[in-house]
Protein backbone atom coordinates (compact mmCIF):
# COMPACT_ATOMS: atom_id res chain seq x y z
CA UNK A 1 0.00 0.00 0.00
CA UNK A 2 1.31 3.59 -0.22
CA UNK A 3 3.02 5.06 1.87
CA UNK A 4 0.30 8.01 2.67
CA UNK A 5 -0.82 4.64 4.76
CA UNK A 6 1.40 4.66 7.60
CA UNK A 7 1.66 8.59 8.59
CA UNK A 8 -0.17 7.97 12.29
CA UNK A 9 -2.53 10.85 13.23
CA UNK A 10 -4.60 10.08 15.76
CA UNK A 11 -6.58 7.47 17.75
CA UNK A 12 -10.01 6.99 16.41
CA UNK A 13 -13.22 6.08 18.97
CA UNK A 14 -13.75 2.60 18.97
CA UNK A 15 -16.50 0.51 16.63
CA UNK A 16 -18.56 -1.30 19.02
CA UNK A 17 -21.28 -3.75 18.21
CA UNK A 18 -24.20 -5.15 20.36
CA UNK A 19 -25.07 -8.71 19.74
CA UNK A 20 -27.13 -11.53 21.94
CA UNK A 21 -30.01 -13.26 21.91
CA UNK A 22 -33.15 -11.86 20.21
CA UNK A 23 -35.47 -10.18 22.87
CA UNK A 24 -32.49 -9.88 25.67
CA UNK A 25 -33.04 -5.91 24.94
CA UNK A 26 -30.15 -5.33 22.32
CA UNK A 27 -32.11 -2.48 20.94
CA UNK A 28 -33.10 -0.70 23.92
CA UNK A 29 -29.80 -0.87 25.64
CA UNK A 30 -28.83 1.35 22.87
CA UNK A 31 -31.39 3.35 22.65
CA UNK A 32 -30.99 4.09 26.21
CA UNK A 33 -27.27 4.64 25.93
CA UNK A 34 -28.14 6.87 22.73
CA UNK A 35 -30.57 9.26 24.40
CA UNK A 36 -28.88 9.17 28.02
CA UNK A 37 -25.10 10.23 27.11
CA UNK A 38 -26.06 12.09 24.13
CA UNK A 39 -28.63 14.09 26.09
CA UNK A 40 -25.53 15.39 28.09
CA UNK A 41 -24.26 17.38 25.09
CA UNK A 42 -24.60 20.61 23.98
CA UNK A 43 -26.89 19.60 20.62
CA UNK A 44 -24.20 21.04 18.28
CA UNK A 45 -21.39 19.05 19.98
CA UNK A 46 -22.53 16.09 18.79
CA UNK A 47 -21.95 14.34 15.48
CA UNK A 48 -24.32 12.64 13.60
CA UNK A 49 -23.31 9.31 11.63
CA UNK A 50 -24.70 7.15 9.14
CA UNK A 51 -25.64 3.92 10.94
CA UNK A 52 -22.79 4.56 13.93
CA UNK A 53 -23.78 6.65 17.13
CA UNK A 54 -21.12 8.72 18.76
CA UNK A 55 -21.03 8.28 22.54
CA UNK A 56 -18.55 11.57 23.83
CA UNK A 57 -16.60 10.08 26.75
CA UNK A 58 -16.99 13.59 28.47
CA UNK A 59 -20.59 12.73 28.77
CA UNK A 60 -19.85 9.49 30.12
CA UNK A 61 -17.76 11.24 32.65
CA UNK A 62 -20.47 12.66 34.34
CA UNK A 63 -22.31 9.40 35.41
CA UNK A 64 -19.17 7.82 35.80
CA UNK A 65 -17.42 10.37 37.91
CA UNK A 66 -17.26 7.83 41.42
CA UNK A 67 -16.76 4.60 39.00
CA UNK A 68 -13.50 6.40 37.54
CA UNK A 69 -12.39 7.32 41.28
CA UNK A 70 -12.61 3.89 42.28
CA UNK A 71 -11.19 2.38 39.32
CA UNK A 72 -8.21 4.47 39.43
CA UNK A 73 -9.47 5.31 35.75
CA UNK A 74 -9.73 9.16 36.52
CA UNK A 75 -8.02 11.78 34.02
CA UNK A 76 -6.51 8.21 32.28
CA UNK A 77 -9.01 7.73 29.54
CA UNK A 78 -8.13 9.11 26.42
CA UNK A 79 -10.50 7.85 24.19
CA UNK A 80 -12.60 10.56 22.97
CA UNK A 81 -16.00 8.15 22.83
CA UNK A 82 -17.59 5.22 21.07
CA UNK A 83 -18.85 4.77 17.74
CA UNK A 84 -21.71 2.17 19.37
CA UNK A 85 -23.12 0.13 15.55
CA UNK A 86 -26.95 1.50 15.62
CA UNK A 87 -28.07 -1.98 14.43
CA UNK A 88 -27.14 -4.61 16.41
CA UNK A 89 -27.41 -8.29 16.03
CA UNK A 90 -25.00 -10.69 14.28
CA UNK A 91 -25.62 -9.37 10.35
CA UNK A 92 -24.12 -5.80 11.38
CA UNK A 93 -21.35 -7.91 13.31
CA UNK A 94 -20.47 -10.29 10.18
CA UNK A 95 -20.91 -6.95 7.67
CA UNK A 96 -18.94 -5.08 9.54
CA UNK A 97 -15.92 -7.52 8.59
CA UNK A 98 -12.62 -7.37 6.85
CA UNK A 99 -9.31 -8.73 5.54
CA UNK A 100 -7.74 -11.14 8.64
CA UNK A 101 -10.29 -9.93 10.71
CA UNK A 102 -13.31 -7.69 12.27
CA UNK A 103 -13.97 -3.72 11.82
CA UNK A 104 -15.51 -3.89 15.34
CA UNK A 105 -13.11 -3.08 18.01
CA UNK A 106 -15.14 -3.37 20.73
CA UNK A 107 -18.55 -6.19 21.55
CA UNK A 108 -21.11 -6.16 24.05
CA UNK A 109 -22.63 -9.55 24.67
CA UNK A 110 -26.19 -9.03 26.21
CA UNK A 111 -27.88 -12.00 28.14
CA UNK A 112 -30.87 -11.68 29.96
CA UNK A 113 -29.98 -11.55 33.51
CA UNK A 114 -32.87 -13.25 34.31
CA UNK A 115 -32.83 -16.51 31.72
CA UNK A 116 -29.31 -16.51 31.28
CA UNK A 117 -27.46 -18.09 28.29
CA UNK A 118 -29.91 -18.63 25.15
CA UNK A 119 -29.01 -20.28 21.79
CA UNK A 120 -27.45 -17.44 20.05
CA UNK A 121 -25.93 -16.35 23.08
CA UNK A 122 -23.59 -19.18 21.99
CA UNK A 123 -23.70 -18.25 18.47
CA UNK A 124 -22.72 -14.59 19.39
CA UNK A 125 -19.91 -15.72 21.76
CA UNK A 126 -18.89 -17.88 18.84
CA UNK A 127 -18.50 -14.93 16.14
CA UNK A 128 -16.93 -12.66 19.29
CA UNK A 129 -14.51 -15.11 19.48
CA UNK A 130 -13.71 -16.09 16.17
CA UNK A 131 -12.84 -12.62 15.63
CA UNK A 132 -10.79 -11.96 18.70
CA UNK A 133 -12.35 -8.61 19.96
CA UNK A 134 -12.71 -8.10 23.40
CA UNK A 135 -16.00 -8.02 25.02
CA UNK A 136 -17.99 -7.36 27.87
CA UNK A 137 -21.46 -8.92 28.81
CA UNK A 138 -24.25 -6.95 29.86
CA UNK A 139 -26.33 -8.98 32.05
CA UNK A 140 -29.39 -7.08 31.17
CA UNK A 141 -32.99 -6.87 32.65
CA UNK A 142 -31.81 -5.87 36.09
CA UNK A 143 -34.55 -4.19 37.03
CA UNK A 144 -36.57 -7.57 36.56
CA UNK A 145 -34.62 -9.25 39.33
CA UNK A 146 -37.09 -9.64 42.24
CA UNK A 147 -37.48 -6.72 44.78
CA UNK A 148 -35.26 -4.81 43.10
CA UNK A 149 -35.39 -0.75 43.68
CA UNK A 150 -34.33 1.23 40.68
CA UNK A 151 -32.50 4.44 40.75
CA UNK A 152 -32.29 6.70 37.30
CA UNK A 153 -28.99 6.06 35.52
CA UNK A 154 -27.09 5.06 38.64
CA UNK A 155 -23.55 3.26 38.00
CA UNK A 156 -24.54 -0.50 39.03
CA UNK A 157 -22.14 -0.87 42.19
CA UNK A 158 -23.99 2.53 43.39
CA UNK A 159 -27.37 0.46 43.25
CA UNK A 160 -26.78 -2.40 43.99
CA UNK A 161 -25.05 -1.52 47.92
CA UNK A 162 -28.84 0.11 48.37
CA UNK A 163 -30.82 -2.99 47.61
CA UNK A 164 -31.66 -4.89 50.60
CA UNK A 165 -29.66 -8.59 51.00
CA UNK A 166 -32.04 -11.04 49.67
CA UNK A 167 -32.60 -8.51 46.53
CA UNK A 168 -28.58 -8.62 46.35
CA UNK A 169 -28.70 -12.29 47.05
CA UNK A 170 -30.61 -13.10 43.88
CA UNK A 171 -28.34 -10.58 41.72
CA UNK A 172 -25.55 -12.82 43.13
CA UNK A 173 -27.24 -16.24 41.81
CA UNK A 174 -28.13 -14.78 38.37
CA UNK A 175 -24.26 -13.92 37.94
CA UNK A 176 -23.33 -16.93 39.13
CA UNK A 177 -25.46 -19.09 36.73
CA UNK A 178 -23.46 -17.27 34.00
CA UNK A 179 -20.40 -17.70 34.96
CA UNK A 180 -20.83 -21.18 35.10
CA UNK A 181 -21.92 -21.31 31.80
CA UNK A 182 -19.11 -19.95 30.61
CA UNK A 183 -16.91 -22.38 32.89
CA UNK A 184 -18.40 -25.01 30.99
CA UNK A 185 -17.36 -23.51 27.71
CA UNK A 186 -13.72 -23.18 29.33
CA UNK A 187 -13.72 -19.57 29.80
CA UNK A 188 -13.62 -17.63 33.00
CA UNK A 189 -16.02 -14.71 33.91
CA UNK A 190 -16.79 -12.65 36.98
CA UNK A 191 -18.88 -9.96 38.13
CA UNK A 192 -16.60 -6.71 36.62
CA UNK A 193 -15.58 -5.11 39.60
CA UNK A 194 -14.23 -8.65 40.70
CA UNK A 195 -12.34 -9.05 37.71
CA UNK A 196 -8.36 -10.16 38.51
CA UNK A 197 -7.19 -10.41 35.32
CA UNK A 198 -9.37 -8.71 32.08
CA UNK A 199 -6.51 -11.22 29.84
CA UNK A 200 -8.15 -14.20 30.66
CA UNK A 201 -11.96 -12.88 32.51
CA UNK A 202 -14.87 -11.97 31.23
CA UNK A 203 -16.42 -8.87 32.68
CA UNK A 204 -20.25 -9.05 33.61
CA UNK A 205 -22.04 -5.88 34.08
CA UNK A 206 -25.49 -6.02 35.41
CA UNK A 207 -27.62 -3.42 33.14
CA UNK A 208 -31.09 -2.51 32.53
CA UNK A 209 -31.88 -0.66 30.00
CA UNK A 210 -35.28 0.75 31.10
CA UNK A 211 -33.80 2.43 34.14
CA UNK A 212 -30.23 3.08 32.71
CA UNK A 213 -28.67 1.18 35.46
CA UNK A 214 -24.92 0.05 34.89
CA UNK A 215 -25.01 1.92 31.76
CA UNK A 216 -21.84 4.18 33.18
CA UNK A 217 -20.50 0.62 34.48
CA UNK A 218 -20.87 -0.75 31.31
CA UNK A 219 -18.90 2.68 29.11
CA UNK A 220 -16.41 2.69 31.74
CA UNK A 221 -15.39 -1.37 30.87
CA UNK A 222 -15.42 -0.20 27.39
CA UNK A 223 -12.94 2.22 27.68
CA UNK A 224 -11.03 0.44 29.71
CA UNK A 225 -10.60 -3.23 27.39
CA UNK A 226 -10.23 -0.67 24.47
CA UNK A 227 -7.44 1.22 25.63
CA UNK A 228 -6.03 -1.84 26.68
CA UNK A 229 -6.33 -4.13 24.26
CA UNK A 230 -7.02 -2.56 21.11
CA UNK A 231 -4.42 0.47 20.81
CA UNK A 232 -3.11 -0.27 17.50
CA UNK A 233 -6.51 -0.98 15.94
CA UNK A 234 -7.48 2.97 16.77
CA UNK A 235 -4.52 4.50 15.41
CA UNK A 236 -6.24 6.29 12.17
CA UNK A 237 -4.47 8.13 9.27
CA UNK A 238 -5.13 10.93 7.00
CA UNK A 239 -4.11 8.23 3.91
CA UNK A 240 -6.48 6.52 1.05
CA UNK A 241 -10.26 5.76 2.67
CA UNK A 242 -11.03 2.61 4.00
CA UNK A 243 -14.21 1.23 4.65
CA UNK A 244 -16.82 -1.58 4.91
CA UNK A 245 -20.26 -1.80 3.54
CA UNK A 246 -22.99 -1.98 6.19
CA UNK A 247 -26.00 -1.18 3.88
CA UNK A 248 -27.46 -0.61 0.05
CA UNK A 249 -30.43 0.64 0.18
CA UNK A 250 -32.40 2.80 -2.29
CA UNK A 251 -32.97 7.05 -1.66
CA UNK A 252 -35.35 8.81 -3.40
CA UNK A 253 -33.37 10.96 -5.89
CA UNK A 254 -30.12 9.81 -5.53
CA UNK A 255 -30.60 5.83 -6.49
CA UNK A 256 -28.79 2.98 -4.98
CA UNK A 257 -26.32 4.45 -2.23
CA UNK A 258 -24.02 2.82 -0.31
CA UNK A 259 -24.06 3.26 3.78
CA UNK A 260 -19.88 2.92 4.63
CA UNK A 261 -18.50 2.48 8.11
CA UNK A 262 -15.19 4.12 7.02
CA UNK A 263 -12.68 2.76 9.88
CA UNK A 264 -9.37 4.72 8.38
CA UNK A 265 -8.40 7.87 6.04
CA UNK A 266 -9.89 9.85 4.15
CA UNK A 267 -12.58 10.01 1.45
CA UNK A 268 -13.62 12.59 -0.72
CA UNK A 269 -16.21 13.84 -3.40
CA UNK A 270 -14.96 12.68 -6.63
CA UNK A 271 -13.01 10.04 -5.34
CA UNK A 272 -12.41 6.77 -7.43
CA UNK A 273 -13.46 4.19 -5.09
CA UNK A 274 -13.48 0.47 -5.17
CA UNK A 275 -15.74 -1.61 -3.80
CA UNK A 276 -17.87 -5.36 -4.53
CA UNK A 277 -20.34 -7.04 -5.50
CA UNK A 278 -21.43 -10.84 -6.38
CA UNK A 279 -20.06 -10.60 -9.93
CA UNK A 280 -16.93 -9.13 -8.54
CA UNK A 281 -15.07 -6.28 -7.81
CA UNK A 282 -16.78 -2.79 -8.86
CA UNK A 283 -14.91 0.68 -9.51
CA UNK A 284 -17.20 4.29 -9.19
CA UNK A 285 -16.53 7.77 -8.67
CA UNK A 286 -18.06 9.31 -5.61
CA UNK A 287 -20.57 11.54 -6.98
CA UNK A 288 -21.69 12.87 -3.46
CA UNK A 289 -20.98 12.26 0.13
CA UNK A 290 -23.64 12.58 3.03
CA UNK A 291 -23.92 12.91 6.50
CA UNK A 292 -27.11 13.37 9.14
CA UNK A 293 -27.20 17.61 9.92
CA UNK A 294 -27.03 17.91 13.47
CA UNK A 295 -30.54 17.43 15.56
CA UNK A 296 -31.14 20.71 15.96
CA UNK A 297 -30.10 21.88 12.46
CA UNK A 298 -32.74 19.71 11.06
CA UNK A 299 -35.45 21.60 9.72
CA UNK A 300 -37.69 18.83 8.70
CA UNK A 301 -37.63 15.40 7.45
CA UNK A 302 -36.81 16.19 3.64
CA UNK A 303 -33.78 18.23 4.63
CA UNK A 304 -31.88 15.29 6.86
CA UNK A 305 -28.49 15.40 4.97
CA UNK A 306 -25.25 17.67 5.36
CA UNK A 307 -23.36 17.49 2.38
CA UNK A 308 -19.77 16.89 2.69
CA UNK A 309 -16.70 17.55 0.48
CA UNK A 310 -14.21 15.21 2.34
CA UNK A 311 -14.85 12.79 5.51
CA UNK A 312 -12.47 11.77 7.65
CA UNK A 313 -12.38 8.14 10.19
CA UNK A 314 -14.08 7.10 11.80
CA UNK A 315 -17.24 7.84 10.56
CA UNK A 316 -20.90 6.23 9.27
CA UNK A 317 -21.29 8.07 5.75
CA UNK A 318 -23.65 7.60 2.95
CA UNK A 319 -21.72 7.35 -0.78
CA UNK A 320 -24.05 8.43 -3.73
CA UNK A 321 -22.49 7.06 -6.65
CA UNK A 322 -23.26 4.83 -10.12
CA UNK A 323 -23.12 0.92 -10.36
CA UNK A 324 -23.80 0.55 -6.35
CA UNK A 325 -27.02 -1.55 -7.24
CA UNK A 326 -23.80 -4.83 -7.60
CA UNK A 327 -22.38 -3.80 -4.65
CA UNK A 328 -23.63 -6.24 -1.53
CA UNK A 329 -23.14 -5.35 2.44
CA UNK A 330 -20.10 -6.84 4.29
CA UNK A 331 -18.38 -5.67 0.99
CA UNK A 332 -15.14 -3.60 1.00
CA UNK A 333 -14.33 -0.29 0.23
CA UNK A 334 -10.94 1.53 -0.78
CA UNK A 335 -10.04 4.76 -2.06
CA UNK A 336 -7.71 4.71 -4.52
CA UNK A 337 -5.29 7.11 -4.46
CA UNK A 338 -4.21 9.10 -7.31
CA UNK A 339 -0.79 7.91 -7.63
CA UNK A 340 -2.19 4.23 -7.52
CA UNK A 341 -3.28 1.94 -10.08
CA UNK A 342 -6.93 0.97 -10.10
CA UNK A 343 -5.52 -3.05 -11.30
CA UNK A 344 -3.49 -2.85 -7.57
CA UNK A 345 -6.89 -1.94 -5.83
CA UNK A 346 -9.38 -4.14 -7.99
CA UNK A 347 -7.10 -6.94 -7.13
CA UNK A 348 -6.81 -6.32 -3.46
CA UNK A 349 -10.69 -6.47 -2.91
CA UNK A 350 -11.03 -9.62 -4.88
CA UNK A 351 -8.28 -11.19 -2.05
CA UNK A 352 -10.11 -9.44 0.70
CA UNK A 353 -13.83 -10.64 -0.67
CA UNK A 354 -12.41 -14.47 -1.22
CA UNK A 355 -10.70 -14.55 2.37
CA UNK A 356 -14.04 -12.83 3.89
CA UNK A 357 -16.15 -15.44 2.15
CA UNK A 358 -14.38 -18.37 3.25
CA UNK A 359 -14.63 -16.69 6.19
CA UNK A 360 -18.86 -17.28 5.91
CA UNK A 361 -18.57 -20.49 4.87
CA UNK A 362 -17.08 -21.60 7.90
CA UNK A 363 -19.24 -19.93 10.29
P1 LIG B 1 -33.57 -7.17 21.23
O1 LIG B 1 -34.38 -8.14 20.43
O2 LIG B 1 -32.43 -7.85 21.92
O3 LIG B 1 -33.14 -5.95 20.47
O4 LIG B 1 -34.52 -6.70 22.45
P2 LIG B 1 -35.38 -5.37 22.60
O5 LIG B 1 -34.51 -4.20 22.88
O6 LIG B 1 -36.31 -5.24 21.44
O7 LIG B 1 -36.18 -5.70 23.92
C1 LIG B 1 -37.06 -6.80 23.99
C2 LIG B 1 -38.09 -6.54 25.06
O8 LIG B 1 -37.49 -6.49 26.34
C3 LIG B 1 -38.82 -5.20 24.89
O9 LIG B 1 -40.17 -5.38 25.26
C4 LIG B 1 -38.11 -4.30 25.87
O10 LIG B 1 -38.93 -3.27 26.33
C5 LIG B 1 -37.74 -5.26 26.98
N1 LIG B 1 -36.51 -4.85 27.68
C6 LIG B 1 -35.31 -4.61 27.13
N2 LIG B 1 -34.40 -4.28 28.06
C7 LIG B 1 -35.04 -4.32 29.24
C8 LIG B 1 -34.64 -4.09 30.60
O11 LIG B 1 -33.48 -3.79 30.92
N3 LIG B 1 -35.60 -4.25 31.54
C9 LIG B 1 -36.87 -4.61 31.25
N4 LIG B 1 -37.74 -4.74 32.27
N5 LIG B 1 -37.28 -4.83 30.01
C10 LIG B 1 -36.39 -4.69 29.00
Amino acid sequence: MSKVDSSFVDYRPPITVVVGHVDVGKTLLLDKIRGTFVAYREPGMITQHIGLSFIPWNAVERIADPLLTKFRLKGKVWIKGFLMVDTPGHAAFSNLRRRGGSVADLAVLVIDITRGFEEQTYESLTLIRSRNIPFVVAANKLDRIYGWEPHENAPFLDSYEKQREDVQGRVEEAIARIIEEFNKLGMDADRYDRVRDFNTQVPIVPTSAVTGEGLADLLVVLAGLSQRFSRDKLRVTYGPGKGVVMEIREEKGWGVTADVVLYDGVIRKGDLIVTAGLEGPVSTKVKMLVMPKPLDEMRDPEDRYMFMDEVKAAAGVKIIADGLDQVVPGAPVFVVPQEASLDEYVKLVREEVSEVKIETDRD
